[in-house]
């Protein structure tokens, strides 16, 4: 395994380093690593220990990330490391992003050989946070992009403005994280910062990739009508075209609360739908097909992770002629 340096740290007296990768802003003590644990100071330089350790390697529908216009029904091979800078209650991937788990090294060559097999259109680095395994991710995207394969981000958003804009150009589609509308909520349930997520989905825009967000609905968390208006509102200030998936919970870690109830769930796709084109639910298998906006002509019919094309792959409506939001 190569021993990588850290991009973005300082270093401060007494061997300790700052790492400057994502707004937690770690200051790290001589053989100690940072929040997310894939970075750790070695005699005083920051080294991203975390480099090309893989948790997990699969290849998924790219509709399991969720992404549903980018792609569609295209395999992806996916990958992610063993940690986070986040500590959600409720994380579905805690025994990964949260415990330490076996890695296995998988060097970017040796990733971008399987991301070319078994028809994957690139990789998608997800299940845990990508972004705060800066370095690995930057190299593979790199290679990736220059193979033409397709690099997906599967993130929380939770990095600072400099590093996103140097590997967002290697980037084709992400799919975010909207936790809340609530800072409160960033700040005490998942120990982030709301205006550093809603800074990076910007950036993406910016950089022109496909930006789809995925709202987790937990009860009595972040359900209610104010909740769903003010996140929807969030979101619609940025593009009302942006796909926003909601997502229902299911207990998991800390987290025993009984799951998002159906009807809750529908209220919730219900208010969106009021202003988001595209509005998806999440763990959840019917109401899910892709229709323009314009007409309600049905572009893309969903079962689970299987799509049917009614039309095939069009670029524009069949019976409007509106232009359709979908890489195909
Ligand atoms: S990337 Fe990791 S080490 Fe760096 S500030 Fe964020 S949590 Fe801390
Ligand atoms: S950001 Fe995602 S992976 Fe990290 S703790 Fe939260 S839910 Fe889990």
């Amino acid at each position: 395994m190569p021993n990588i340096q850290a991009k973005y740290y300082e270093k401060l007296p007494n061997k300790r380093v700052k790492c400057h990768l994502c707004p937690l802003e770690c200051g790290i003590d001589p053989g100690k690593s940072g929040i997310c644990r894939l970075r750790t100071n070695i005699d005083g330089e920051l080294i991203a220990t975390g480099y090309g350790q893989v948790v997990s390697l699969a290849i998924d529908p790219m509709e399991k990330k969720p992404l549903y216009h980018f792609r569609p029904g295209k395999p992806i091979l996916s990958t992610g490391p063993n940690g986070c800078n986040f500590k959600c209650p409720f994380c579905q991937n805690w025994t990964i992003s949260q415990e330490k788990s076996h890695t296995e090294y998988v060097s970017p060559e040796q990733l971008l050989t399987l991301a070319d097999r078994n028809g994957s259109v690139g990789v998608a680095f997800t299940y845990t946070e990508p972004l705060v395994w800066f370095e690995y991710v930057y190299d593979c995207s790199r290679l990736l992009k220059e193979k033409g394969l397709d690099v997906v981000l599967v993130s929380n958003g939770f990095i600072n403005e400099e590093p996103a804009r140097e590997l967002f150009p290697f980037v084709d589609a992400v799919d975010i994280d909207l936790k809340s509308a609530s800072k409160d909520f960033y700040r005490k349930v998942c120990r982030g910062n709301l205006d550093d997520v809603l800074r990076t989905i910007k950036i993406a825009v910016e950089y022109d990739i496909e930006v789809e967000l995925t709202n987790l609905l937990i009860p009595d968390e972040n359900d209610s009508d104010v909740d769903l208006e003010n996140i929807v509102d969030i979101v619609a200030d940025i593009s009302p075209l942006i796909p926003f998936h909601i997502s229902r919970y299911f207990p998991n870690y800390k987290y025993t609360k009984p799951p998002t109830s159906i009807s809750t769930l529908n209220r919730a796709v219900e208010i969106a739908r009021r202003k988001l084109a595209y509005v998806y639910p999440g763990n959840y298998i019917d109401n899910s097909d892709t229709k323009c906006p314009d007409c309600g002509q049905i572009l893309i019919k969903r079962e689970g992770y299987h799509i049917d094309l009614p039309n095939g792959a069009v670029e524009q409506c069949p019976r409007c002629g509106r232009e359709v939001d979908i890489i195909w």
